[in-house]
């Protein structure tokens, strides 16, 4: 089974593959990509209802007392350490980039908090850039599949990716991995009765 037809079953599998982070602007996107790491979206979405209640903008964020911040996201992992990088990347892009959220892949990986893999999110999702960004899902999804190296690290996953895929396919392609992984490809208990890519698969359950 090629690249190609191995997009085209994941997009009738998830015609409608997106972005499950809620957010209505570039600073809400943002900082629900910082929040998401090693947690899930949905926990991401609730504490996000009361965080942007409160700091409705990249300004109020920037000068928001670490505690308060701490409190509201205190259920999702690592909250403390995301407090100190959604405050810091505030700060930051009204300092440096006069309140609006960069649209480069330097100026963004030059915020405290953005990586490679959030970077590659907003680049993607705000401002239409083909990329792959590879979470644990991507990671995972894409070696079951013979798509990489199994010993490939996330820029190696990215990398080879990209050479499989047509460049228009990327962006999409990053959703359609994601949501096969989150609801079918599962990391301990995955859906291998009723999965397309049996034959191809590299680690299918029977
Ligand atoms: S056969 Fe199972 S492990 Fe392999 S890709 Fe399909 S769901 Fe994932």
């Amino acid at each position: 089974m090629n690249s190609e037809t191995i997009y085209k079953k994941l997009l009738e599998l998830f015609p409608d593959a997106s972005c499950e982070l809620n957010y209505k602007n570039d600073y809400q996107l943002i900082v629900a990509v910082v929040l998401s790491a090693q947690t899930t979206d949905i926990a991401v979405n609730k504490v996000n209802e009361l965080l942007f209640a409160k700091y409705p903008d990249v300004y109020s964020l920037a000068k928001a007392n670490s505690k308060d911040v701490e409190k509201i996201i205190k259920s999702i992992g690592l909250y403390k350490n995301k407090t100190k990088h959604i405050i810091n990347l505030s700060k930051a892009i009204v300092e440096r980039f006069n309140g609006i959220v960069p649209n480069t892949y330097e100026d963004l990986i030059s915020l405290d908090g953005v990586g490679r893999k959030t970077a590659n999110v907003v680049l993607a999702e705000l401002f239409k850039v083909p990329a792959i960004a590879v979470d644990t899902h991507v990671n995972r999804v894409s070696k079951r599949l013979g798509l990489v190296d199994k010993d490939a690290s996330p820029v190696e996953v990215e990398k080879q990716l990209q050479n499989a895929f047509k460049k228009e396919y990327w962006s999409k392609l990053h959703h359609l991995l994601i949501h096969f992984g989150r609801y079918n490809c599962l990391a301990r208990n995955p859906k291998c009765d009723i999965c397309p890519f049996i034959e191809i698969c590299t680690e299918r359950k029977f």
